[in-house]
């Protein structure tokens, strides 16, 4: 069993919003001789990352600092709500979409106390409306927004809401997990105390690391606030690494490693190339879908850049699992939508590609109509 085994992975096209297309070298630096995680050569490469992690959105180690939790994308959400709210405390979700309303259910099961500012899924936060919101409650102590809403790709105006949070005393919490490492972050700029990310997103590493970045006085503060999480607690958390270098129970090793090599690769490519790359086949993605005739559902000026809605079109043989089943045997993975009452698939701009395999895609994806006896251009009722 040798590195050659690697040549004979076959290269798969994920174009679904998350795992994303790792590159072979970050695939491969998951084989690593066994190692005890309580070693100082494994805590070292831990501390690393996480100051490489801050470096990413241009955090100051003196004012932010990053945890890290063994658990897929939602655990950040879980620990910074259950976490982050002092007694007495309230928090605000700015809620457009189906990860905003993730966390909006983090706080029903936790019990605790939220106002959900709901906007349609398709449309910007009415900032007059947060703010409103802020003047009217002053306990709220946390507001709480989806970067880009993966639902429908939708940019939400972080740097505004972020503004208005601190105008009105509350922490910011920002679920950047589908922008992280991909669309520029700047925590200060940005007006974010808290961001997050699992690595199997932008950082194109693998999955079951997550993370957490945040403004250190604040973690530090929580330690006296109400503990609803034993597990799932960002001051125990911090204050393990902190003391130990050590995650508190045991860590995802093998994707540790991985996070290592994507980091690597990640400066190597560099943050405006990486982003350039990204918007590339973003822009790849729109052109495929308007030769097809397709249309997305989100204003164009919107869009995060990194995610298409795309509505089915109005045609009887349109059968998405059939156009997916046909892509996925071709190593291309299209996506459902989660926009509620419209049907919708997603097509997403993450991951180890370029234009050149959206190009591909598009190919594959006209075969699949016309199989399945879709009319190309694709068509819809009405206009
Ligand atoms: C992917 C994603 C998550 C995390 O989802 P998991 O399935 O728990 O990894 C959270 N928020 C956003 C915006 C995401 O895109």
């Amino acid at each position: 069993m040798g590195r050659e085994c690697l040549s004979e992975i076959k290269r798969n096209i994920l174009l679904n919003p998350g795992p994303s297309t790792t590159t072979d070298t970050v695939k491969m630096a998951q084989i690593v001789p066994d190692i005890c995680p309580r070693e100082k050569e494994f805590t070292q490469l831990m501390r690393k990352l996480r100051r490489d992690l801050l470096r990413i959105v241009h955090a100051d180690p003196q004012k932010y600092t990053s945890v890290l939790f063994c658990g897929s994308g939602t655990i950040n959400i879980d620990v910074c709500l259950n976490s982050l709210l002092p007694q007495d405390g309230r928090i605000l979700v700015v809620n457009n979409g189906a990860y905003s309303a993730r966390a909006v259910e983090i706080c029903e099961y936790y019990g605790l106390p939220y106002i959900d500012l709901k906007f349609p899924e398709d449309q910007l936060p009415d900032l007059e409306k947060v703010e409103e919101v802020l003047a009217e409650n002053p306990d709220i102590a946390l507001v709480h927004t989806t970067h880009n809403e993966t639902g429908t790709g939708i940019l939400n105006p972080v740097r505004e809401i972020g503004a208005l949070a601190h105008r009105y005393d509350a922490v910011f919490t920002v679920d950047t997990t589908s922008t992280l490492a991909m669309r520029p972050i700047d925590m200060d700029r940005d007006n974010i105390d808290f961001c997050m990310a699992s690595a199997q997103k932008g950082l194109m590493a693998m999955t079951g690391l997550s993370f957490i970045i945040g403004n250190r006085s604040v973690i530090e503060a929580s330690a006296g606030y109400p503990r609803r999480s034993y597990y799932c607690n960002l001051y125990l958390q911090y204050q393990v690494f902190e003391t130990t270098g050590e995650m508190h129970f045991t860590p995802p090793v093998q994707t540790v490693y991985a996070a290592v090599q994507a980091l690597r690769e990640y400066f190597q490519e560099g943050e405006e190339q990486k982003w350039a790359r990204h918007t590339r086949v973003f822009e790849a993605l729109h052109r495929g879908l308007r030769r097809l005739g397709f249309r997305d559902l989100i204003r164009r000026e919107w869009q995060a850049g990194l995610v298409v809605s795309v509505v089915y079109p109005d045609d009887e043989h349109w059968d998405f699992e059939e156009i997916h089943d046909y892509c996925y045997q071709k190593g291309f993975t299209i996506y459902p939508g989660k926009v509620s009452g419209q049907n919708t698939f997603r097509l997403c701009a993450l991951g180890a590609i370029d234009e050149g395999d959206i190009e591909d895609f598009f190919i594959v994806l006209e075969e699949a109509l016309n199989r399945t006896g879709v009319a190309v251009p694709v068509r819809y009722e009405g206009k």
